[in-house]
Parts: C-alpha cells; sequence; structure tokens
C-alpha cells in the first residue's frame, strides 16, 4: 500500500507542504496574465452620434445639448454646400474647439461622375476638415459617410470603385444610416437602439439629419431624451466617434499581450497588432493580475508613466500596441 507521501510525489505535489514562503508574497501561477479588454476602460457598449449635411441646427442645437454632457458628436460636412458656408467659421472654430469631430460627407453631396470626379470631391472635403484640425497629424484616419438621395445619373461609380478610392485617401466607410425620423418613429424607438447596444456588448449609433430644425427632423425633446440615457449609462457605454471605435475594434482583433517575465516585484509585457501603428495609434485597455499585495500600481510604457489602483487582484491600463515593451511595479495607494 502507497504512503501518503508516495502518493504526494507521484502526484507531483511533494514539495508544495514544506513550501516555506507565505503564499501572498509568492507571484501566483497567473501573475503577470493579461486580457485586452473589448472596449475602452472596459465598457460595456460603444455607442456612436453621427450627423449629416451640416446642417445648422447642429450648430443651433445638437452641439450645445452634447457640449453640455461632455459627449462626442461626429458631423459629417459638406464643405461645399450652402448650410456649411452660411456657418463656415463656427464649422471651422467653434465645432471643433466644442471637441466635435468632423467628417467626410463629399465636397457637395451631389455626383460621382467618374473615379477621378469622387476623387476630387473627397479630397476636397478631407482639405477642409485638416484646416479645421491644424495640430492632427496627417494623413490620419478620417470616416466617411456616403451621400444618400443622389440621382443615378450623377453616381456612375461601383461599390468596388467606391472602396478603392476611400482605402486610398485613408477613409473609414462608416456604418449604413441608421436614425430618426426615417428608421425610428418616437423617442422610445431611439432609446431601443441604445439598449440594443447595452444587451449584446457592442457598437450601437443613431444618425441624424435636422435636430429641432432643417430637413428629415428630429424633435429636440427626442434628441434630449438620447443623450439623457446615455448619460445615464455613462459607466456602461462608450460614447465616442466612428474612427475611435474603429481603431479600438480593430487593433484588438489583431493584438496579442505577451507576458515577458513577472515576480513578486515587476511584470514586463509586450503588446504588439498587426496594424499600421501610424495610423492605428489608439491606446487599447489592459487588465493585468497583478500580486496580492499590490494595492496600486505603477505604469510604465516608453516615456508614459501612469499609476492606478488595483481592483480585485487586477490592474487596468491604457497601452499604446506597438509601442515600447509595458512595465508594471507596486505602488504605494
Ligand atoms: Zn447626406
Amino acid at each position: 500500500m502507497k504512503t501518503l507521501s508516495t502518493l504526494l510525489m507521484a502526484l507531483g505535489l511533494a514539495g508544495a507542504t514544506q513550501a516555506a514562503a507565505p503564499a501572498r508574497e509568492a507571484p501566483g501561477p497567473e501573475t503577470g496574465a493579461t486580457t485586452i479588454l473589448k472596449w475602452k476602460d472596459g465598457k460595456q457598449a460603444v455607442f456612436l452620434l453621427e450627423f449629416d449635411d451640416s446642417c445648422e441646427s447642429h450648430i443651433k442645437n445638437a452641439i450645445p445639448e452634447l457640449k453640455k454632457r461632455g459627449m462626442v458628436g461626429t458631423f459629417y460636412i459638406n464643405p461645399g454646400n450652402g448650410p456649411f458656408k452660411n456657418k463656415q467659421r463656427a464649422w471651422e472654430t467653434e465645432v471643433p474647439a466644442a471637441g466635435m469631430e468632423l467628417a467626410n460627407h463629399t465636397f457637395t453631396h451631389s455626383h460621382a461622375l467618374d473615379v477621378a470626379d469622387f476623387e476630387r470631391e473627397l479630397q476636397q472635403c478631407t482639405d477642409e476638415i485638416n484646416k479645421c484640425y491644424p495640430d492632427r497629424k496627417t494623413p490620419r484616419l478620417i470616416s466617411y459617410g456616403q451621400p444618400g438621395g443622389v440621382k443615378k445619373e450623377k453616381w456612375l461609380i461601383t461599390k468596388d470603385e467606391t472602396m478603392a478610392t476611400l482605402a486610398k485617401l485613408n477613409l473609414i466607410d462608416r456604418p449604413p444610416f441608421w436614425g430618426p425620423p426615417l428608421h425610428q418613429k418616437s423617442a422610445a424607438e431611439c432609446l431601443k437602439t441604445i439598449d440594443q447596444a447595452l444587451a449584446k456588448g457592442e457598437m450601437g449609433h443613431l444618425d441624424f439629419h435636422g435636430v429641432g430644425g432643417d430637413w428629415l427632423v428630429t424633435p429636440l425633446d427626442w434628441f434630449r431624451a438620447i443623450l439623457d440615457k446615455l448619460e445615464a449609462h455613462r459607466e456602461q457605454i462608450w460614447v465616442t466617434d466612428p474612427i475611435s471605435w474603429h481603431k479600438y475594434l480593430t487593433e484588438r482583433k489583431a493584438a496579442t499581450a505577451k507576458v515577458l517575465a513577472a515576480d513578486a516585484k515587476q511584470i514586463r509585457l509586450q503588446l504588439t497588432s498587426a496594424t499600421d501603428p501610424a495610423l492605428y495609434d489608439l491606446p487599447l485597455t489592459l487588465a493585468t493580475r497583478v500580486p496580492a499585495n499590490w494595492k496600486a500600481c505603477t505604469v510604465m510604457q516608453g516615456a508614459t508613466k501612469t499609476k492606478v489602483q488595483v481592483a480585485g487582484g487586477l490592474a487596468r491600463y491604457p497601452a499604446l500596441p506597438g509601442a515600447a515593451e509595458i512595465i508594471l511595479q507596486p505602488a504605494a495607494d
């Protein structure tokens, strides 16, 4: 009959009972284990607010409501058209200063007679957008929304030609238009879109033309109800612009977090992504298991140094894929 020690030996556990160091000081087998969170800051879902045609009611009604709540909206402008020109100063200065994003809806919303014509319409719009953000690097990714309702005889390029031209100009096609009053007939139907994004843990969006004025109007009380619901779910929903969502999703799908070394004093990681770091430059949110006695930790990546609190044994922090290695060390909390 086997003795207990023989049995333990057979199971490879013999040494375990003699371990001298208190367990809490030794790095557990999972120390350093790192996950890339599905959405920024561990949020449950994503929501985009998009506005088409540079309507004057965006400046008058929508942007003040967004600004009041510290939320970003993305405005698909047509710089060659009247509504933009009538408020050109506001679009070029006040709108970017309010933290809003401008996106490409073509220069005049009226034609793509051939590829060269389409490219001109896109480039003229991008040039105007770049002028509005003089501090941003170029090229960078800009969102594109296909103009709707253009006469067939004025839009003569194929889907393949469209996609190739967008790629050439670093434009990212947005999800198809989805918004009131075309697809939602009440405030309640708009709010349901937010609940669906939360339930799925995915991106949801609402797209607008006029807000409290102009055409295809979303009444202002519907709009306020939408923003109030997003505000009430601020902890669960990442309200962002389509390019930030696109970058996070694309980087995350192509990223790997690898533990280089982990002990009681330091964890070293490398975060890589197959995406082009010149265009895909949004930090991903990582969660790393740290030793049980770390209550806070310092996270370093290149010249960036941040201090984060540890919750449930996990440190959560932003990190840039493809950049320098990441070093976590315990810090006084
Ligand atoms: Zn449009």
